[in-house]
């Protein structure tokens, strides 16, 4: 690689990495790489910013556990209502029904 080549390549790296930051995000990535069963790339359709599949993976994994504690907190909150009167039972049961993951 010669220099030229390194500055090329940190350019994309540099106008990845703004798009990815720049994206509306929740990013929605598809695989660029299908024939690939490990080491995968993949691509965001809002932003184009690409990660590699193991990065994507712990995205997916970080978004589904804030999604899910966000659920626990909507329920708890419901449950409060609940208690405080504010809330039947079976108001209580349709509104916890209504936030499934
Ligand atoms: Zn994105």
């Amino acid at each position: 690689m010669t220099p030229d080549d390194a500055k090329v390549l940190w350019a994309k790296v540099q106008a990845n990495s703004k798009a990815l930051e720049a994206c509306a995000k929740p990013h929605v990535f598809v695989s660029i790489t299908p024939e690939r069963k490990l080491g995968g790339r993949w691509r965001c359709t809002l932003c184009g910013g690409e990660v590699e599949q193991l990065h994507r993976y712990w995205y997916e994994r970080g978004l589904a556990h804030g999604r899910a504690a966000a659920l626990r907190k909507v329920r708890e909150a419901f449950v409060k209502a609940y208690q405080g009167g504010a809330l039947s039972q079976s108001d209580l049961l349709d509104a916890i029904d209504s936030v499934k993951p």
